[in-house]
This record gives C-alpha cells, structure tokens and sequence, in this order.
C-alpha cells in the first residue's frame, strides 16, 4: 500500500536529521513528532490527507530550506497541536521545556490572530505579531514555513477562504519575509498568492516565459559562458548563475508598473559570486567593459544596503541581441543572506550572530515605537504595508552619499534619514539645484540638499505628520514635539481634554477631575497627569479615540456620586448657559457676556472657553475676537454660541456714544425720549471734543435685543441737534 502515513514520512525525514543533529536533539525531535502524530490522529486536512502531514512539512521546510535549529524543527512539529487538540501548552513545556514550549506558544498566538479583519483589529494583531517575533525571531520563521506550506496546499480551500488567505499573505507575510531579507520564501509567497488572486494574469505571464523557453534558455546559457569565461581570467573562484526572475515580479512591473512584457529589462538575471568585496567591483568592470550599460540602472547596494541588509551591485546590461538582462554581483555572505536573510544566522552559524540578529530586528522595535508613540492603531498597519514594500528610490546627498527611502518618500523623509538634526532644522529643500515644496517626492538619482535654519524654537510642523513616508521620520518628528514643547503640549492637551468633555457634557468636581486623569494616564503608559496632557498635546494620544474609555470611567464616578446631575443632563438638553446664551455642544456651563464687548441678543456672537471661567461671549467684531480664528493661537477655544429665544427679555447692557450739537436741554431731551421707550438708563457720561465743535455723549441704557436697539437709534436720531449715534464696544 502506498498510503501516505506520518510515520512512514516521518521514516524518510529522520535520515536526514540524524546527519544535522546530535542523538539528543534527534531524540526531542522524535518526541516531537510521536505527540504530535497522536495528537492529529485521525484528522484531516482539507485536501483529505492525514493533519500530521502539515507540520511534516513545515518541519521538513525548515530543515532543507533554511537549516533551522533543533527547537524550531521541533516547535514546527507540534505548532498545531495547542490550537487544534486537546493538549494543552502547559503539557508542552511539561515534555519539551521552555524554550520549545514558548516557540508553539507564539506560533499558535499568531495563528489565533484575525489579520483579515477590520484595519483597527488588523493592526492591534500585527502589533502582537511583532512583539512575538521581537521576543523570539523563530516564531515568524515557523510561522512563515507554516504559511508556505498551507499556500502550496491552498487550492483545496474553499474559494472565499482561499482569496482571503491570499491576500493576507502578499499584504503581511510576503513583506515581513521580504523584510526579515528570506528571498525564497518572499518569492513564493508571492508567486502563490499572485496565482490564486489574479490567476488569469498570472497564467498570462507564466504562458509567455513558457514560450521560447528553450530560446531563453540559450541566451541565458549564452551570456553566462561569455561572462564566466571574461571573469575567470581576472577573479578567482567566480560562479555564474542565470535564471529567470519570478512570476510576480514580472506582474507587479506590468500591472502595478504599466509596463510591457517586453519593457521589463530584468525578466533575465545573472547572478555572479566571488570572495570578496574587491572582487565585487572588479567585475563590475568586467561586465561594463562586455555589455553596454542602461543608463540610472546601476545600483551599489554594497555601499548602502537596503532596510533588509540586502548587498549586492546591480546593473542592466544589453546583450548582444538587444535584448536586456540584470547582473547582480556578491560576495558569497552577501549572497548567504540574500537568500536566507536572517534564518542564515542558523543555517551558516554565523559566529557574530547576535548583533546580526539584533540589526535585523531593529526595523521591527522600531515599528513598535513608532506605532506607541502614536497610540493610533492604523499607523501601523500603514507602516506595515508602506516600511515593508519593495519598492525602493536611491537618492543622492550633494556630497555623493547614497540614501535609500521607500517609494513615495519626501524630502522631509530624506532629512530625517540623514539625522533627525537635520530634520528639525529643516526650513525647504533644493532637488537637483531648486527649491522644491516640502511636500516633494524624490525621485532616484534626485541631488537633495536640506536648507536649515540654526534659529532657535525653530523645529518641525505637526503638518510634517501628514507628508512623511517612513516610520522612523514620524517617529522622530513626534518625539521632537514631545521633547522640545512640552509645556505647550501640556497646557494645549489639558485645554483639549478639558473642551472634548465639555462637548461631552461631562463636568465633573476637581476631585474627580484628578482621579479620571490619574486613570487615564496609568492606563495610556504615562508617567503623570502631566504626561498624560502632552501626550494629547502632541498628538500621542488621539482624544476623541479615547473618549468612549473616559465615558465608560465618568460613568463609574457617575453611578456612584452623582446620580443626579446624569439625570439633569439627559432631560434637558440644549439648556441655556445663563445670559440668555446656548453653547454648542455644551449645556449647563457656566457663561458671561464679555465686557469689553457687551453683546446683546442679535448680535453676531462666539464664545470662548477660558480657563476655569466658563465661556465668555463676545461679538463677532469684537477687537478681542481674532479675524481668522483658525490662525489664531488657541483655535480650539473659540466655540460657536447662540441666542437663546427668550422672548422679551429685558436687561442687556449697551453703551451708545452720540454726537450732537452743544445746546441747552439736549441732555433731558434725549432722556426724555429714552423714558417715554421705557428704557432704562444705567450710566451717562458727556463730553466735549477738543476743537469743541461737537459735543460726546455716553450712555449706557438697558435694551431687549439688537432690534429693540435700532428703534431706540433710529429714536434718537429724530431729536433736533444729534448727528450720530453709534454702539460703542467700551
Ligand atoms: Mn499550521
């Protein structure tokens, strides 16, 4: 019988193992697998093979392709059985120990993870993914064999599942192996994911490289002699390498690119490996003196290697029938981690290991950091997809130096990349000699020069959160704001928490004031209140995302202190706030006609919300109102108010200044006509001008509201030997 069992695949897998791995380990790997074969048991998978043969497999990817240590072949083996039977972690680390039992731990966190979900929970998700692979890299090197395995089984899936999963693996597993610099993985996951999304492109593109394959081939075979041949005379121990590039890169360029078929210059590549960097250069010689070069297609990823730690020199030459092809040249440990990225530190036991490692995973602290600092979970679901995309522009500094940023990268990105001083000091930028705005593009092979100004409490603009590209100039920007304007950031955070409760309706006593923003702090990771407020103020802690956490805490106080003031705002809302005035958004709060103004009701009005005073109301035209609040400092406290209906409502101050002729009884003429309106007079102050042609008087009287004022005007016009009158704002 040519059943497939565990066991007999099991037989085939152990001969190898035995030639890696010490009896010991041989042994761990065996128990291994006898729980995990008795664990499935009778499950299957979705293609109706025995389950034990997925995590063979994943076992099996990990040896042969990226020479795993013996715990991660072991975790590999048992990765599934917490998720799907009955045994426990702690039955795990019972049997295996920690450093086995916190693999399958991580691998199975992972699993449990929903990434196809909502963006918000999408990214909470990822942000646990990073920390897993923070705290131990090999749990997302399991993870990554694990989803090899399952795209190269994914047909079996049912369409639906089979799109999302798809998916999923080009917009998180492909960059993050692409990232951790696993070529082979990144291209299959690719390759796979491309094939089950868009099969008829894909087929498309699979079809033509079919086509005259053997005519590839031979040109393949062809510049390869001719190369080896050339370099051999020079270098010693060159191997030459010729192969097609993979499906999606081809699909990306035509799709994603707008390219033709047969515009893609690196359908072709040729690969040469020598010993040392020199070597390297050399050749580049070599093949440029061969082969025309395409002009802004040689990149020296040896000098600048990218985020991944990816080296190597390519240019893109063109063959003797036109038709071009993409050399890459490396040293044999360039290539070791070309191909195997960071699994390489267990494949090849690299001795320096471990600050290798640790370079690597910087990108990954760094997204955490980024995605801490901004409290706002999309980020780094953005930084995921945009840090982690392949696609990369070489820019150049004006002394030569070469900077590689993420496609779509601004100058203020550039800035940042070269020192986050140069960042802060940032006033514009010159690409190629001209002043560009800030919010450029660059382009590669772009000359950027950063102007900067040495001035003091010069820095970045909160605006710079929007145009940058890269994580870590976001980073950095925040953590200048943080820095440099934290007693602004206080004060501007205490003022937007204190205006978003308002608006909330939720007054509460100093006393609970105090104990909400204790909470509030300790549960958003801040030192004190203090911190809590720049956070706000800076932007770290998005207040209208938390507000429903400061609801649920007001209403802990609420139902336990004051019953009664929750009852009062629900039953009456759009309460006046006293004076005859409404705040929007706000009921109940405290208010006052501003004096140096004195509005009436129909008056063109806005409030402000001051410190501790409630709002104070003043006329639009008020000298004290700015004319463009949203340039003004405190924009956030100008809030809209209107008059409530009140009826008649006697009792608003307005101070007249009416000029008039100098003659006996105007005086009593005009409080006469004033008295037969029924107006009352609060305050009379009259003067003569300095030439005395024109005699000034001041009268503050009592009116209604603004109409009731222009009949009082109109009134007092009719009185022989007045010239104007006019409201006066003081
Ligand atoms: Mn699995």
């Amino acid at each position: 019988m040519g059943e497939i069992t565990g066991k007999r695949l099991y037989a085939e897998f152990r001969i190898k193992i035995e030639k890696v791995f010490t009896p010991e380990n041989v042994a761990v790997i065996d128990k291994a697998f006898e729980l995990a074969n008795e664990a499935h048991g009778e499950q299957k998978r979705k293609s109706g093979e025995p389950y034990i043969i997925h995590p063979m497999a994943v076992a099996t990817i990990l040896l042969d392709e990226l020479g795993m240590d013996m715990p991660s072949i072991a975790a590999a083996l048992l990765h599934d059985v917490v998720e799907d039977t009955q045994y426990e972690l702690s039955d795990i680390k019972e049997l295996f120990g920690d450093e086995i039992a916190q693999l399958v731990d991580g691998v199975t966190k992972i699993s449990r993870m929903n990434i196809s979900s909502r963006e918000e929970q999408q990214a909470e998700t990822l942000r646990k993914m990073l920390i897993a692979m923070s705290q131990d890299i090999r749990v997302i090197i399991i993870k990554l064999s694990d989803r090899v395995h399952n795209m190269r089984t994914l047909q079996y899936v049912p369409e639906e599942k089979r799109r999302m999963t798809a998916k999923e693996t080009l917009e998180i597993y492909a960059p993050i192996a692409h990232r951790l610099g696993i070529r082979a993985f990144k291209e299959e996951l690719e390759d796979r994911a491309i094939s089950f999304l868009d099969p008829v492109a894909y087929h498309d593109i699979e079809e033509k490289l079919e086509v005259q394959s053997t005519q590839r081939q031979e040109f393949l075979e062809q510049i390869k002699s001719k190369i080896t041949e050339r370099v051999q005379e020079t270098v010693k121990d060159a191997r030459v390498d010729g192969r097609v590039k993979s499906v999606h890169g081809i699909y990306r360029k035509m799709f994603i690119g707008g390219k033709n078929f047969d515009e893609i210059y690196d359908i072709y590549a040729v690969r040469i490996i020598v010993d040392t960097v020199i070597d390297c250069y050399n050749c580049l010689g070599i093949v440029h003196d061969m082969y025309h070069s395409i002009p802004g297609r040689f990149k020296d990823y040896i000098s600048t290697p990218k985020p991944n730690m990816y080296q190597s020199l390519h240019t893109t030459l063109i063959g003797t029938e036109g038709i071009p092809f993409e050399v890459q040249i490396r040293t044999w440990e360039m290539h070791r981690n070309a191909e195997y990225g960071i699994a390489a530190h267990w494949k090849y036991k690299m001795g320096r290991s471990d600050r290798d490692v640790d370079n690597r995973l910087v990108w990954i602290r760094q997204m955490l950091e980024s995605q801490q600092e901004s409290g706002n979970a999309g980020d780094i679901v953005q930084d995921i997809k945009s840090d982690l995309a392949p696609e990369e522009v070489f820019v150049l500094t004006p002394k030569g130096s070469v900077i590689c940023l993420p496609l779509g990268a601004t100058v203020i990105d550039f800035a940042y990349a070269i020192h986050s001083a140069v960042g802060n000091k940032m006033t514009g930028a010159k690409v190629n000699g001209r002043i560009v705005p800030i919010d450029y593009t660059v382009k590669t092979g772009e000359i950027v020069e950063i102007l900067t100004s040495s001035q003091q409490g010069k820095g970045p603009s909160r605006d710079w959160l929007k145009i940058v590209r890269t994580s870590a100039a976001r980073t950095k920007i925040r953590s200048w704001f943080k820095k440099e304007k934290r007693d602004e950031n206080i004060v501007a955070g205490k003022a937007e928490f204190e205006r978003e409760l308002r608006k909330s309706n939720i007054r509460l006593t100093d006393e609970n004031m105090q104990k909400l923003t204790e909470i509030l702090a300790e549960k958003h990771r801040q030192n004190s209140v203090d911190d809590f407020y720049a956070a706000i103020g800076y932007g770290g802690i998005s207040i209208t995302k938390i507000m429903p956490q400061i609801r649920d805490e007001v209403a802990k106080f609420q139902a336990s202190e004051q019953p009664k003031t929750v009852e009062l705002k629900i039953t009456k809302p759009k309460q006046s706030g006293g004076e005859g005035v409404i705040v929007e958004g706000i009921d109940n709060c405290l208010v006052k006609l501003s004096k140096c103004c004195s509005p009436i009701p129909g008056d063109d009005i806005i409030g402000f919300i001051t410190r501790g005073h409630g709002v104070s109301v003043h006329k639009r035209d008020c000298p004290n109102v700015p004319d463009n609040i949203f340039a003004s400092p405190e924009p956030e406290r100008w809030i809209n108010v209107f008059w409530e209906d009140t009826g008649d409502k006697e009792g608003f101050n307005a101070t007249l200044v009416i000029s008039c002729m100098d003659r006996i009884s105007m005086l009593a003429d005009i409080s006469v006509a004033l008295a037969n309106m029924h107006v009352m007079i609060h305050n009379v102050n009259a003067r003569t001008t300095k030439d005395g042609s024109q005699h000034l008087i001041y009268m503050t009287i009592a009116v209604n509201n603004s109409e009731h004022l222009k009949s009082i005007t109109a009134r007092l016009m009719k009185i022989n030997g007045v010239l104007t009158v006019e409201r006066t704002n003081s």
